[in-house]
């Protein structure tokens, strides 16, 4: 569509409206689809200038259709009950950091890694995760809260992604293609650390000398 007039802009707005929409859509079944979340759990958003799209409370990431609510930055919003219960860090990453969409999921091995240790942080092991998140934080916090998303916040001003321990993780990206990403890349290289670790202590145990 052409853009330049009033009447056109209008439409150029609407037809942006309904691509943004369609885009969290497509990425919110991708996030089912991967196993980054599972049922009713994860939230995903964009930045749409001063305010953001971000999947309603209680809603399944792979039937976001009529799920997704506008809301401001800075807040309060008329729609903020309805919004993910996580609004308070979407909000709070939104604010610190440059990040065009957010995204928080619940993979497994990532839950698993970030209650496997007392640690700050993980490092991934395989190359490809380390070359986009050489060190992935981990961060604690109640979901839901203000605390949770200050804490996130603040790990993401320095990195594309962090751990919640024993919750999941939280990416942003410049796109919502990057967010989603950054998700699959971490809940990679929590999975190949589990699996390497389970493969060392099993190969070591092989090697042991036998008992007489
Ligand atoms: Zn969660």
């Amino acid at each position: 569509m052409a853009c330049g007039s009033d009447s056109m802009d209008a439409g150029c707005d609407v037809a942006t409206a309904v691509k943004d929409l369609a885009e969290l859509i497509r990425y919110g079944k991708k996030m089912a689809e991967r196993g980054l979340v599972s049922a009713h759990a994860g939230n995903i958003s964009k930045r749409i200038g001063n305010s953001i799209l971000i999947s309603t409370h209680g809603s399944m990431l792979d039937e976001l259709e009529g799920k997704i609510v506008q809301v401001s930055i800075e807040g309060p919003s008329p729609l903020d009950h309805i919004a993910s219960s996580e609004l308070p860090m979407h909000r709070a990453i939104y604010r610190q950091t440059e990040a065009m969409a957010v995204f928080h999921g619940h993979g497994r091995f990532s839950i698993i890694e970030s209650l496997n240790t007392e640690a700050t942080h993980i490092v991934p092991e395989d190359s490809e995760s380390a070359h986009y998140l050489p060190l992935i934080p981990i961060i604690d916090g109640k979901f839901g809260t203000e605390e949770l998303g200050h804490a996130a916040a603040m790990a993401l001003k320095e990195h594309r992604g962090a751990l919640i321990r024993g919750h999941g993780g939280v990416t942003r990206g410049n796109s919502v293609e990057e967010a989603y990403a950054m998700l699959a890349v971490i809940e990679q290289a929590c999975h190949i650390r589990y699996h390497l670790a389970l493969a060392q202590m099993l190969s070591h145990r092989c090697n042991e000398p036998r008992r007489p």
